[in-house]
Parts: C-alpha cells; sequence; structure tokens
C-alpha cells in the first residue's frame, strides 16, 4: 500500500511519487550476500507533498553543476566525483538511446551530501519518510529531485535514482518492477551494464533452483514494500533479457513503451512473454548460461 500523505506543513501543492533506497543491507533467501552488500533495496513508494525550497540549505552549497535540464548540488567539491558529475550527465542520452525514449525538459535535480547526518537533517524536513534511507527519489510536477550523501557506494545511489528521474520524464507510467529492473540496470558504470552487473551471479544460481521469474507476479506488485532482494534481481534479469536477447524479447518491451506513450494499455509481459517467445523459460536460461 503506498502512503499518502498530506502535510501541508511540508508543501501545499506538489504531489510526487517517490523512491527510496535502503539504509541498511539485507540477506537473500540464501543467506549469503550473493550481490553487493548494499543491495536489496527494499524501497517503497510514496505518494507525498514535495518542499519547494529545495534552495533553502542554511549553509549553502559548495559546489554546482548545470548542464540543460539537469542540476547537481553538493556540499563537498564536485570536482571529487567528477566521474560520476560525467555519468549522470551522460545517462538521459544512454537511456534513450538504450530504450529508444525520448525525455520531457522536466528538470532533474541532484543533492549531495558531504555526510548521512547533513542529509538527514535536510529530508527530514522535507520527506520524513526517507529519513533513514541511503538515498532518496521525489517525483514532482516541476522536477524530479534526487538526494544522497557521501559513501562508499553513492555513485551507485545516484545512477539508480536519476534512471527513475529520467524514465519518468520519457514515460506516462512505469510499472513498479520495470522501473526497478531498469533502475538496476543502469545503476552501475555504462561500461559494466551489458556483462558486468553483479545480479549476474545471483540470477545464475536462482536459474539453477527455479527456472525463469514469475513475471505474473512481478507485474502484480504495486508497492515497494512488496519487492524484496530477489524480485529486483528477477526485475533486472528480465531487462537484461530483453535488452541483450532475442529480438523478439526486446520487440516485447518496445511495444510496451509504444503503447504507454500512446495511451493505450499495453499487453502485459507475462502475455506477451509466452505469446511472442513461446517457451521463453528455455531462451532465459540459455541467455543466463
Ligand atoms: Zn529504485
Amino acid at each position: 500500500m503506498k502512503l499518502l500523505l498530506t502535510d501541508q506543513a511540508i508543501s501545499p501543492t506538489i504531489p510526487v511519487l517517490g523512491h527510496v533506497r535502503p539504509a541498511f543491507p539485507r540477506h537473500d533467501r540464501w543467506g549469503t550476500r550473493m550481490i553487493l552488500p548494499r543491495r536489496y533495496p527494499l524501497l517503497f513508494a510514496l505518494c507525498l507533498w514535495a518542499s519547494g525550497a529545495e534552495l533553502a540549505w542554511a549553509t549553502g552549497w559548495k559546489s554546482q553543476h548545470e548542464a540543460g535540464g539537469l542540476s547537481i548540488r553538493a556540499e563537498f567539491p564536485l570536482r571529487e566525483v567528477q566521474s560520476l558529475v560525467d555519468e549522470v550527465s551522460a545517462l538521459q542520452g544512454d537511456i534513450e538511446a538504450t530504450l529508444g525514449l525520448e525525455a520531457s525538459d522536466r528538470p532533474i535535480e541532484v543533492y549531495l551530501f558531504a555526510s548521512k547526518g547533513s542529509y538527514s537533517a535536510y529530508v527530514a524536513q522535507r520527506v520524513p519518510e526517507g529519513v533513514k534511507r541511503r538515498a532518496l527519489y521525489v517525483q514532482g510536477k516541476d522536477a524530479g529531485r534526487i538526494y544522497a550523501y557521501r559513501h562508499r557506494e553513492m555513485e551507485i545511489d545516484v545512477r539508480h535514482e536519476a534512471t527513475h528521474a529520467i524514465l519518468h520524464n520519457c514515460l506516462p507510467f512505469v510499472p513498479l518492477w520495470l522501473d526497478e529492473g531498469l533502475a538496476e540496470y543502469f545503476e552501475v558504470p555504462a561500461v559494466d551494464r551489458k556483462l558486468k552487473n553483479p545480479h549476474f551471479s545471483g540470477i545464475k544460481w536462482a536459474r539453477r533452483l527455479g527456472g525463469r521469474p514469475n513475471l505474473a507476479a512481478l507485474e502484480k506488485k504495486r508497492d515497494l514494500l512488496d519487492m524484496d532482494g530477489d524480485d529486483y534481481r528477477d526485475a533486472w534479469a528480465v531487462v537484461h533479457f530483453m535488452l541483450h536477447g532475442p529480438p523478439a524479447a526486446r520487440k516485447v518491451l518496445d511495444d510496451y513503451f509504444r503503447a504507454s506513450i500512446n495511451g493505450d494499455v499495453p499487453q502485459p509481459f507475462a502475455e506477451a512473454f509466452p505469446a511472442r517467445l513461446g517457451n521463453w523459460g528455455t531462451l532465459f536460461s540459455q541467455h543466463f548460461r
């Protein structure tokens, strides 16, 4: 169930959808950290009322980057994370080219904090539900806003949340599982997306143990609280299968996007896969062999 907050003290006007990153690692069902420790993001969707006072941060931002619709503000010199600035700046083009989509010009604002403490203090005033989380994406009508703090995997967090922001600038609606699967795909550096995502090891184990992902179950999930680590892994795997597997699988994704953009009701993936690919579990297993 999504949380619907109507806290007028936060903001009177802007309904938003937010995704948050987890504060702590979780273990998968095998009891080991088979992917990155901070993975298995137990994320949850929020319908919030966003703050419009992002620029009023009392201590000020020490560094700022502006390019097109993207702005990045940080409490530390951005030159210290230049590779992240470059990757986030390129991410919209990457996503548009990879998925054949075109993003709107709704601005995307990224706020980077020097410490968990300053992040928590800032977020607590604006999105209290996100204060214990590692990173936060809040979609507003006027802009998409991303909040993250500096730690070993900040770059992954920012790419993940920025992917959500860009996708929601491209599409009128993104199903939860697909939104997360694509964010997991694009959160790694561009050079690693096809062959080095840490989910590879998990999906190979899961394929041996249980076969293909349950698409119908994934498509039924409406709340990030319903998605566990296996769901994130499976969502990523289906995305990877569609992007790098059989052309017919890619066509399913393209057709879904086209229908969504045209205002039609897309065919559910759980129906499209067997209809277009037949026994797609075999193709899936071959893809991740
Ligand atoms: Zn996410």
